[in-house]
This record gives C-alpha cells, sequence and structure tokens, in this order.
C-alpha cells in the first residue's frame, strides 16, 4: 500500500518544483531549497490556507498566509 506524505511549500519554492526556477530564491535559502528538490519528487495537488505562521517544509523559512501543498508517495 503505498502512503502519501504532504509537504506545505511556500509560493517561491512551488515555482521552483513545478517549473524547475531558482530565479526567485533568497540565495541564503538556495542550499535548503537545492536539497529538498533533490531529495522529493513531489506533485502538486492543492493550496495550502493553515489561517497563521508556518514554516515552508523546502526552504525553511517561516511564512504568513496561504501556500501550497505537494505530495509524495513512497
Ligand atoms: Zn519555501
Amino acid at each position: 500500500m503505498l502512503t502519501t506524505t504532504e509537504y506545505a511549500i511556500c509560493d517561491t519554492c512551488a515555482v521552483v518544483l513545478v517549473n524547475d526556477d531558482y530565479s526567485g530564491i533568497d540565495s541564503e535559502d538556495l542550499a535548503n531549497v537545492e536539497a529538498f528538490a533533490s531529495a522529493h519528487l513531489v506533485t502538486h495537488t492543492g493550496e495550502y490556507d493553515p489561517a497563521g505562521y508556518w514554516t515552508c517544509e523546502a526552504c525553511e523559512s517561516v511564512q504568513i498566509g496561504t501556500g501550497h501543498i505537494f505530495e509524495m508517495e513512497a
């Protein structure tokens, strides 16, 4: 049976995961985002709206507002 892992991802990192476009990533976050993108083959599945602060699981920056949910089957 497949299990699905969900990740909360910010707008900027969603562009990386969907389009492989790193141009919007801050240089201090680049290593984190590259490590996440190379380690996780994920699929965009929807919007993320936790109504508060949350941490992007790719760049590890604190976010406020909406983001994106990506899923990985393992
Ligand atoms: Zn991010």
